[in-house]
């Protein structure tokens, strides 16, 4: 069995879904086709719901008509069959008298979650009529049939095996089974969803919990580049990259794949290819286990950093500081990305600021607190083992002219990390993408080999 999922581009248009339509039919093999929803329609429920959240309910009313609007020209385009269309239409209007009985409710988050599942819930809807009307066989399953997150939100592995096995298991003569990236259901049996991006995650988990073979990405790039290609002019495609190198760009930026959609694979091993939709015979990139050694791989960059800086002269030769500092990180159930300390001080980053206040309310017992915001950590990925020559040297020498607030360095064999304002972001990426690669036909690679 493989897995495939098109993203939001790859479903987003009527030409495109009878693309998706066609790469699905064409591979033979048994699949579970992972969807997102089209284009642009995430960011308007959730527009809807912080509409709602404000109680303007009349702007969110015109939202809703014009999200209407698009999906019936769609239907319209999309269909030839009298029958089809009727079925679709029905859809809709389910669709939309849901959001419309929305309208009258108190606002919660679990309104908010009930909205943003919309969209991929329309979009496979759509695409099996659409398999269908071709003549394709397939079968629609729900995510919220077998897609579980626990207490802490990360998907419940055993739950999402056995369920998704007892619901395949109804249908053994079908090969190509559809379901819903994104949304799940959590502990209270109410619908959530894996965060922004979490389409990833969703065929990563079900590649996992099924065993597949092979975890197809189908996007709107020909795979993984060497640096961010919304920010840099001159990139390109990377054949191969291991889990770990392909895990750490995820996490720290690399838009193609959401921060922790490398894990499921990566724990059974499971290759993951990224395609591109529109140039199905790119190679597009393999992450797996034996991905050669190069010693830079590519460079990403995640922004809306903040680093804490805690200074403290009883930090000096004494032991268990960091750890009361890790608590209050802990008991606020904020991650940290970045550490680095001297003697007389630990700085440390964060990406989710909602508990700040409390943090540094919290750390200020244990010394003087600076914070500073508008950061982005650059990481960069490869081979950058400790008894690599050259590698620090390469990468600093592009920037002699940044400054520089924090380095990373040694903590993994596979990611050197630093981190910058914002407002230097794009400099940076572009003078490492000059520096770090030598950009010529067929010779796209790291100056470093
Ligand atoms: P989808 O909707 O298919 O999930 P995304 O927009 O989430 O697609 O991801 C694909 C986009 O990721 C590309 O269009 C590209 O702009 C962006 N991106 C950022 N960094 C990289 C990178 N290193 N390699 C390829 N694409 C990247
Ligand atoms: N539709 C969701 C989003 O836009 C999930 C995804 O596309 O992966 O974030
Ligand atoms: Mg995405």
């Amino acid at each position: 069995m493989i897995v495939l999922k098109f993203g939001g581009t790859s479903v987003g248009s009527v030409e495109n879904i009878k693309k998706v339509a066609a790469i699905v039919s064409s591979s033979k093999e048994d699949k579970i086709v992972v969807l997102s929803a089209m284009s642009g329609v995430t960011n308007t429920l959730q527009k809807i719901s912080n509409l709602l959240s404000n109680s303007d309910i009349i702007e969110a009313k015109k939202e809703m008509s014009a999200l209407n609007l698009k999906y019936s020209e769609v239907i319209n385009d999309l269909f030839k069959k009298d029958e089809t269309v009727l079925k679709a239409g029905d859809l809709l209007r389910l669709c939309d008298d849901l959001l419309t009985s929305l309208l009258t409710i108190e606002y919660s988050t679990k309104i908010e979650k009930i909205i943003l599942a919309q969209g991929e819930i329309v979009s496979t809807n759509l695409f099996q009529l659409y398999l269908k009307e071709t003549g394709e066989s397939s079968e629609l399953i729900s995510a919220m049939d077998f897609m579980m997150i626990d207490k802490n939100n990360e998907p419940d592995g055993d739950y999402i095996q056995e369920n998704l096995t007892k619901v395949l298991s109804n249908f053994t003569s079908i090969k190509t089974f559809i379901t819903q990236g994104f949304i799940c259901k959590n502990r209270n049996n109410e619908i959530d969803n894996l965060k922004r991006g979490g389409s990833d995650y969703t065929a990563s988990i079900i590649g996992a919990a099924v065993g597949a073979s092979q975890i197809q990405i189908w996007t709107d790039i020909s795979g993984m580049h060497n640096n961010d290609p919304r920010f840099v002019d001159r990139t390109f495609s990377i054949n191969e990259v291991s889990f770990d190198e392909a895990a750490e760009l995820a996490y720290f930026g690399a838009k193609i794949l959401h921060p922790q959609s490398i894990i499921p694979a990566k724990e059974k091993n499971i290759p993951v290819l990224l395609k591109n939709t529109f140039d199905p015979d790119a190679k597009g990139t393999l992450i797996h286990n034996d991905a050669s050694i190069e010693k830079i791989r590519a460079i990403a960059a995640k922004d809306n950093i903040t680093a804490i800086k805690i200074k403290s002269y009883r930090m000096l030769m004494a032991y268990g500081f960091l750890k009361k500092v890790f608590e209050v990180f802990e008991d606020n159930q904020t991650a940290i990305d970045m550490i680095t300390t001297s003697e007389i001080a630990v700085s440390l980053t964060i990406d989710d600021t909602s508990q700040l206040d409390k943090i540094i309310q919290e750390l200020e017992g244990f010394g003087s607190i600076e914070v500073d915001s508008d950061l982005s950590i650059i990481c960069i990925a490869g081979n950058i083992a400790q008894n690599t020559k050259g590698v620090t040297a390469a990468i600093f020498n592009c920037l002699k002219d940044i400054p520089i607030r924090m380095i990373s360095y040694g903590g993994s064999n596979y990611n050197l990390s630093f981190l910058v304002k914002s407002s230097d972001k794009i400099a940076v990426l572009n003078l490492l993408n000059e520096g770090l690669f030598t950009i010529k036909s067929k010779k796209n690679k790291s100056v470093l080999i």
